[in-house]
């Protein structure tokens, strides 16, 4: 007997429940359409149609790899991140929804015909730079990333993006950078302490690149090192966004006293937790 889309969606989701997979219902449903080069509205209103024998092997091709915790995005190939569409793989963070949270706190200290001149550092995918040159695309931004593999697909999402010319991506850490003076500097340092890499879901654990998540034994050394640089690459009166964990503000505060900032604010994302610190250098 044929199955039809309400049956096989059952079993499927049923089966990432099983594997601990939170949105085994959303995934099962987004794989599908995947599967069957439809919307998921268009899964979810014919629930009654058949699905083919072939169409069930490549469904069965993508649940398996799923059941096994690739993420999502990485099935897909892409992310949403702010108002766009971005290419990953394993060799960056996939774009997080409560980063978009320093996108926001950047745009409200920027008028729209903004000239400054930005630095991020630790691209990735481009995420950051590439939201925000779309959104203020009169000012200047460097992307940096010590990783080679994350350059390349920041300049690929950069290409997509049609923003190839005006980000200035380069493959350096920061220790080594010596740039200009910004008026802005933004990071998403990795900030997962040691001893919490063993407990991320697995999705996580498995599928991302730990130098993308790993601060080092407190979780806080790469902001410490981005501090003290910044320091350096910030104009007087300009001004630093971190996104950083939830019980890391304290510990922040203190460091970027001592480091010639102060006018400390940290915001929360929307699960309540202390998520993007934004501070100004003035002395
Ligand atoms: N928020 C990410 C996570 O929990 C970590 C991002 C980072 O280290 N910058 O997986």
């Amino acid at each position: 007997m044929m199955m039809n889309l309400q049956q096989i969606l059952a079993k499927a989701s049923s089966q990432l429940k099983l594997n601990n997979i939170k949105s085994f219902k959303l995934d099962s449903e987004l794989l599908l359409a995947k599967t069957l080069d439809v919307s998921r509205e268009e899964v979810l209103l014919n629930l009654n149609k058949k699905i083919s024998q072939s169409d069930i092997k490549k469904y069965n091709y993508y649940l398996n790899l799923r059941n096994q915790y690739k993420p999502m995005a990485h099935i897909f190939k892409y992310k949403f991140f702010w108002k766009y569409k971005f290419f990953v793989n394993k060799d960056v963070l996939i774009p997080r929804p409560e980063t978009e949270l320093i996108i926001e706190q950047i745009l409200k200290i920027l008028p729209k015909k903004s000239k400054k001149n930005i630095l991020e550092i630790g691209t990735g995918s481009g995420c950051i730079a590439i939201s925000l040159i779309r959104e203020r695309p009169n000012c200047r931004i460097v992307a940096i990333d010590k990783s080679l593999k994350a350059i390349k697909v920041a300049k690929k999402n950069a290409e997509i993006h049609q923003v190839g010319k005006k980000v200035n991506f380069l493959n350096i850490d920061v220790d080594k950078y010596f740039g200009n003076k910004y008026d802005i500097i933004v990071s998403n340092p990795p900030y997962i302490k040691k001893s919490d890499l063993l407990s991320l879901d697995k999705d996580v654990k498995f599928y991302e690149p730990k130098i993308a998540l790993s601060g080092g034994f407190s979780g806080l050394e790469t902001f410490f090192k981005i501090i003290k640089k910044c320091n350096k690459l910030l104009k007087n009166n300009g001004m630093l966004f971190l996104e950083i964990g939830e019980k890391q503000g304290k510990e922040l505060r203190k460091n970027l006293k001592l480091n010639g900032f102060n006018q400390i604010k940290i915001y929360k994302d929307l699960s309540g937790k202390d998520r993007c610190l934004v501070s100004t250098k003035n002395h």
